[in-house]
Parts: structure tokens; sequence; C-alpha cells
């Protein structure tokens, strides 16, 4: 068991860390419709973006595709927490799918607002990653006015027709302080431009971000539970590395290699807003199993949130 040579010390939590409500929801609607529809329910995507959560759904019934095309006519199918291009609600129509949609209520707030701004003729910056699935369906919403810049040097040379009718928005798993430093270029170069009061970035990413800065400054080491094509997860990293600690993803407690624990007296645990607290638990469990007997949580806000349903499964 790689346990035991883990060393003693301490295990710092972080808090919030783990499921959002936008995850819980999504979840609980693939579990609701095999519960009332019978498997095999169809999921366009990753559902959330965890290992973990796919493997247990699969086991369910749960069947994941890449696009609405490879499933069959007439089938019950979920559209994930990060959103669709209206293209895929047109595609899953035509098919005559039975839709259930897993969209967060928080990117369905994104797209509300990029329509309205693109709808009045405005070319809207998307401050995102242009390879993740979120931003991909919020660029759907109306591609030819929709401009994905990804970092300050992009936001510094990107170039519009008119300068005068232009917003942004962001994706809402950035790191808050490099989305702000993109906006502040933005609104720099364009002094009218429209945009979201404070950002786009949801509560869940915000306090976990808040929470692991936290627990960075205190801790030589820094363990992320999360997938690696998890944005938030990811960003929980490097909000970590940029005070300065060392820090690592990991999908649970088998991917902890020895060798980072040595010479870590104070080890912060955090978890992205789609990895599951069980697997938290497991991580503690084994660190505690060895010696890291002081388990202190930092707490930097609560969290009582909890969206509604879609009325198919409620
Ligand atoms: Fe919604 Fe934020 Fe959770 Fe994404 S991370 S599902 S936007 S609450």
């Amino acid at each position: 068991e790689w346990c035991d040579a883990a060393g003693d010390g301490d295990l710092l939590l972080a808090s919030p860390r783990s499921f959002c409500a936008g995850v819980e929801r999504a979840i609980q609607i693939v579990e609701r419709a095999l519960d009332r529809y019978g498997a095999p329910v169809y999921v366009r995507r990753q559902v959330v973006h965890n290992a973990h959560v796919v493997h247990r759904l699969e086991a369910m019934g749960a069947v994941f595709v890449a696009e609405v095309d490879e499933i069959p006519r007439g089938a019950t199918t979920v559209l994930a927490a990060h959103g669709v291009a209206p293209a895929v609600r047109e595609a899953a129509r035509a098919r005559e799918l039975r839709v259930v949609d897993a969209t967060c209520p928080l990117v369905m707030k994104v797209h509300s607002e990029v329509k309205r701004y693109t709808g009045r003729g405005d070319t809207v910056f998307l401050i995102g990653h242009a390879d993740h699935e979120e931003v991909e369906g919020t660029v759907g919403e109306a591609p030819d006015r929709i401009v994905v810049v990804e970092d300050a040097e992009a936001a510094a040379q990107v170039r519009v027709p008119d300068g005068t009718g232009v917003a942004y928005a962001m994706q809402t798993t950035l790191a808050v302080d490099e989305a702000e430093e993109i906006a502040a270029v933005l609104r720099a170069r364009f002094p009218s431009i429209a945009g979201p009061r404070h950002d786009d970035i949801c509560y869940a990413t915000t306090n976990r971000q808040r929470a692991v800065t936290k627990v960075a400054q205190e801790a030589d080491l820094v363990l992320v539970v999360g997938s690696v094509n998890s944005s938030n997860s990811q960003r929980l990293v490097e909000v970590a590395r940029r005070r300065g600690t060392r820090a690592r993803l990991v999908d649970d407690v088998s991917e902890v290699d020895l060798r980072w624990l040595a010479g870590a007296r104070r080890i912060g645990i955090t978890a992205g807003a789609s990895a599951p607290p069980d697997l938290v638990a497991e991580l503690v469990r084994c660190l505690r199993g060895v010696g890291r007997s002081t388990v202190t949580e930092h707490a930097e806000a609560e969290e009582d949130l909890v969206f509604t349903l879609p009325r198919e499964v409620s």
C-alpha cells in the first residue's frame, strides 16, 4: 500500500470544495431519467467532466455519446451540464429524441446574455478556452458574431469592424483574476463595451478558488481531486501554483505519487466542482492512516444553492 510511506504532518481541507449545484442537478437528472424512463438513457458528452461520475452512471445504464446522430430515434437523451449550441437542440428535435436538458442554469444565463448582445447587432468577445465544450455551445448561439478571446494578448490584438457595438461575456469556470485581467484589456480598448456587472464566473468556481488560495498560503503541497478535462479543477491547480505552492491534479487517491509527499508537512486538499466528495474522503482517510493526524478545515464560504429539476424528471 502506498499509504505506508506517506509520512506525518497536517491536512488542510479547503471549503467549499467538490460538487456544485449545477453538477448535483445534472447527475440527478441522469439518475431520475433512468428511473423514470428505464435504461438506456443516452447522454450527449460527459454529463459532467469527471471520469468516476461517468463510470458510475454507465454502470447504471447511461450510454455516453459524442453527438446526437449516434442516438436511436425517439430515445431519452440528456444534454450535459456545459450546455449546447442551438444546432444540437435542432438535431435532437429532428431525431424526435425525448430531451432532458441538464445545462447548468448559470451557463444558460451566459447564453441569454450573449443572445441579447448579438441580437442587437453587437460583436461579443467570449473570454474562455476555444476548445472547451461550454465555449463551443455558447459560440453556437451566433457563430458569426462571437469571437473567443483566450488571453490578455489576444484581447490586446483582436479586431472588429465596429468598435462601438461590442460586448463581452465569459466561460463560467475561468480563473477569476486572469479573466478580470483580460476583461480590463477589452474595457480599456473599447470604452463603450457592454458586459456583466462583475463577471460570468459562477459562484462555485469563485468560492473554490478563494478557498484553495487560502489553503495554498499555508500548505507545502496542494492536491486537487478532479479529472484532466475539468476546467474548474485545472484552474484550482493553477491558482494554488500562483501562490508559489506545489499543486497536483489527481482523479483519485490511486494517482497520488509518493514522491510528491516527501517533505510536505502540510498538505492542502480540495476538489473541483465535478469531483465526488467520497473521493476526497478516501484521500483523507488514506493520508490519515499514515500519520497525517490533524485535519483542519478552512471554510471560506457557505453554499446552500439548489437548482430545481426540469419537469421531465421532477
Ligand atoms: Fe454550474 Fe458553476 Fe457548477 Fe459549472 S461549475 S455546473 S457553471 S455551478
